[in-house]
Order: C-alpha cells, then structure tokens, then sequence
C-alpha cells in the first residue's frame, strides 16, 4: 500500500472510531457475536451505503466468524477512507464515490462473486440482479436481509409473483428503524446535505416536502423547527389530512411548483417533480431528493428545459438555466443529498438501524433452513430488545408492568 492509500485508511479508521462512540447497541453485539461466532463459515455479500457506521455493522459480522464482501448501495454514497480501511481490515469492499452506473453494478457483481451463503441489501439492487443475471448463484443463497422501504416493496412483490428464491427479512419494517432511522435520521441528515451544499439559509423559507411517510415526516418536522414555512404534498388522503393537522399547508405540486424555495422529496416514487412543475418554479429553487435512487425530480426533464448547465456552481450543487433566465439548483444529481453531501444518518440513529440488522442476520443464520420463500419481520423480541439496550446505554430507565396490570391487559370478564 503507496503512502496516500495509507493516510487514506487511517482516515477512515478515524472516522469509524467516531462512529463507535455513538454505537454503544452494535458495539455490544458485536462483542456478544465475537464471543459466540454465530455466523461461523457464512459468507455475505452486502449492498449498503459504505460509510463508517456500516463499517461498524461490518465490524459486528466479521466478529461473529462471517466473511464479507462490500458493494455501494448508491453510486456517490461511498465514504472514499472507509472504504480504504475496511480493506485493510479484510473485507472486499466494491465501491469508490461518483462512480458512474455500469461501475456501479460492476461492483455488485463483484460482491456476488463471493459465492454468498446470505445477502444484505438497501433498495432490492442487489437481490434484483442475482435474479435476473446471477441465477447460477440461487442455490446457494439461504437468506437475506433488506434495509430499506423501497426495497420492501418491491421484494413483496417478488413474492407475490413466486419470484423470490429465498427468505428476506423486512428491517426496514421494525419499529427501532423506521421511527428513529427514517424519521428523526432521514430528517437532520437530509437539512444537514442541504445546508452543506448550499449554505442556504431554511429560517423564513418555503420548504415543500413531498410524501408525508416516516422519511417526510422527519423532514417536514425538522423544517418546521428550523423556522421554515413548511408545504406538504401527498397521494394519501389520511397522510395528507395527517398532514393538514399537523398545522402544515397540503398542495398538490403543480400548486406547490410556484411558491417553494426549497423542494425535497421522499416518496419512493418516481417522476414527482416534473417538467410542468420545473417549468413554474421560481428563479434560484433549490431540488433536493432524500427518498429513492434518482428517480423522484425527472432530471431528464431538467436537462431539456435548460439552456445552460452549469456543473459544480459549489460542491454537489448544479444549476441548470432555462430560456427565460430562471436558474434551478439540483442538488446530488437527483440522488439521496443526505449521503452524497451529508454524511448519512448519525451513528447514533444507524445504532438501532444496525444492531436489529445483526441481529436479524444471527436469527436468519438460525432459522434459514426452516423458512421458505418470501419477506418476513423481524421477531418483535429483537425490535424490543434494540429498544431496551438503547435505553440502558443512554442510562434511561422505564416502568414494568405490574402483575395485576399484565392480568388487566390480558382479561375480559372482569369488565371495567
Ligand atoms: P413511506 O411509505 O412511509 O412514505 C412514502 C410516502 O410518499 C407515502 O405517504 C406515499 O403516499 C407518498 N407518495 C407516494 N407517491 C407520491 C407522490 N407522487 N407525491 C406525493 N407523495 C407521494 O416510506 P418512507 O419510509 O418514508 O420512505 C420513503 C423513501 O425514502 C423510500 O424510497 C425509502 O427507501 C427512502 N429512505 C431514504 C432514507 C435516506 O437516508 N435518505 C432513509 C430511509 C428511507
Ligand atoms: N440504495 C437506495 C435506497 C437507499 S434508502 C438509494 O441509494 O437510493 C436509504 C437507506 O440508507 C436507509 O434505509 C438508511 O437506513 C440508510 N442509511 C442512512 N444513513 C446511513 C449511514 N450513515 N450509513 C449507512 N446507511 C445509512
């Protein structure tokens, strides 16, 4: 290793050393895992955002005897030194940062040619290609993991077509994820991108958050207490009128198009900014996404209605000009602006994310040979037990109930 690679490895085991400190849950498991080795001989092939908190989780499997390869779950997302000293540390790491899409599934391909007993994922990239262009690599693989919304989505619909060759446990879907993950993690670290990129001031300003979901609700929230004035837009009705309670305005786009200074999306859908909202927008409108891949503002549309690029106008900010002089500034080329200028979710929101993640890939280990086919939850036991280790690290104690009240909850004919 040249002397470059060397600072850029020590970097990076700076940084997840900083995570560590905020990951008291992970680093308990993974001294539990490292004292009972229950991922012996599994080899994993892993589609997750390579900064240093999945260095953390990494560093939880390899404790528990599993041998990782490591492919980027989005092409900008990678954290350059991470990447750097988990190699040093062992593990294949298939990433680098700004890559563009053919490398980008390259290095999928290269995490899969591990041979993987079972997957992580984070958007179904990873599971989709080994159904479609890997299939010689099925019979081996006995389970897998999923950590986000999106990629719930569409493994349930694999399901439900018969496509899905093996089981895939939803942790997106514990509460110690999308409460605190999605919520209170989507919601700093997508301003905290903002902010880093732009410098913009959110006091006083228009923000319209797009889906009012556990991701857009953290975003809205954080806004709001920013001092921003806060436009919500839905396709829920009970989201939507969830929203207008809340105290937020509820518009569709095309009316929202015209008044915000701000847009950010979270809906996991695609084409929620489009050409006939561009094309209302105010001069200097910022476009932020924080939901899934590129797809949700129609960059394409962006690129025709402009007369003049102009890439880089400050880190991850470009600014396309249109006909009438109008400038809009899209921030991380349309890709998640909370990893590619942010960091991602702090350490101490990715704790809960992770450590049900390790856990959950300890109970796959487990029960795999006993599961067929198709999306299942994460037991309730490990959710509650993320929960209450989270607690006891902050040092914050909870009541019990008492019998008298376990029996209260639990009969019927007593009445009131
Ligand atoms: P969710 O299902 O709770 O919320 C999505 C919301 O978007 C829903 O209320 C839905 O009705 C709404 N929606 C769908 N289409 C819409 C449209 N055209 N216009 C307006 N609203 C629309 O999902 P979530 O957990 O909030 O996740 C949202 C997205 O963010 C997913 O793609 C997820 O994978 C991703 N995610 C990103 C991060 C991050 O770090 N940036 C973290 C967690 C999840
Ligand atoms: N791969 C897709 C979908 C990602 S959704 C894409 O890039 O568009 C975002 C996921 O990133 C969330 O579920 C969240 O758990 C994860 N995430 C957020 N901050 C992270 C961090 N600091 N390290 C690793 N993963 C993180």
């Amino acid at each position: 290793m040249d002397a470059e690679d060397k600072s850029l490895a020590e970097a990076g085991e700076r940084r997840v050393d900083w995570a560590l400190r905020s990951m008291p849950v992970l680093r308990a498991i993974g001294a539990r895992f490292d004292a009972t080795r229950p991922l012996d001989g599994l080899k994993i092939a892993a589609c997750l955002h390579v900064t240093a908190e999945t260095a953390v989780l990494v560093g939880a499997l390899k404790a528990g005897g599993a041998e990782i390869a490591l492919a980027a779950s989005n092409p900008l997302s990678t954290q350059n030194d991470v990447a750097a000293a988990l190699r040093e540390y062992g593990v294949a790491v298939h990433a680098r940062a700004g890559v563009d899409r053919d490398t980008y599934y390259r290095h999928i391909h290269q995490a899969l040619d591990i041979g993987p007993d079972i997957v992580l994922d984070d958007g179904c990239d990873l599971v989709n290609i080994l159904h479609t262009e890997r299939v010689e690599l099925l019979d081996g693989v006995t389970g897998g993991c999923e950590e986000t919304t999106t990629g719930i989505i569409r493994l349930r619909q694999m399901a439900a077509e018969s496509a899905l060759r093996f089981p895939v446990v939803a942790v997106n879907d514990t509460r110690t994820k999308r409460m605190f993950d999605n919520r209170y993690g989507t919601g700093q670290s997508t301003l905290d991108g903002i902010v880093r990129a732009t410098n913009t001031l959110l006091a006083g300003r228009t923000i319209v958050v797009a889906g009012f979901g556990f991701c857009g609700r953290g975003v809205a929230e954080r806004a709001k207490g920013q001092g921003a004035r806060v436009i919500v837009t839905e396709i829920d009705p009970v989201k939507a009128l969830d929203a207008s309670l809340q105290g937020y305005e509820v518009l569709p786009m095309a009316e929202a198009a015209r008044t915000g200074d701000l847009f950010i999306t979270v809906t996991g859908n695609r084409d929620v900014v489009r050409a006939e909202h561009l094309a209302e927008m105010r001069d200097g409108a910022i476009l932020a996404n924080a939901g899934h891949f590129d797809v949700e503002i129609d960059v394409r549309a962006l690129e025709e209605l402009a007369v003049t690029v102009n890439l880089g106008v400050r880190p991850h900010t470009d600014e396309y000009v249109l006909a009438d002089g109008r400038r809009l500034l899209l921030l991380a080329e349309g890709r998640l602006v909370n990893l590619t200028a942010a960091e991602g979710h702090p350490a101490a929101v990715m704790d809960m994310s992770f450590s049900a993640q390790a856990l959950a890939v300890a109970w796959l280990a487990e029960e795999r040979v006993r599961l067929a086919p198709g999306v299942y939850d994460v037991p309730a036991e490990i959710d509650a037990e993320v929960a209450r280790l989270k607690l006891a690290a902050a040092g914050i104690e909870i009541d019990a109930l008492t019998t008298v009240q376990a029996d209260y909850l639990r009969s019927w004919r007593l009445g009131s």
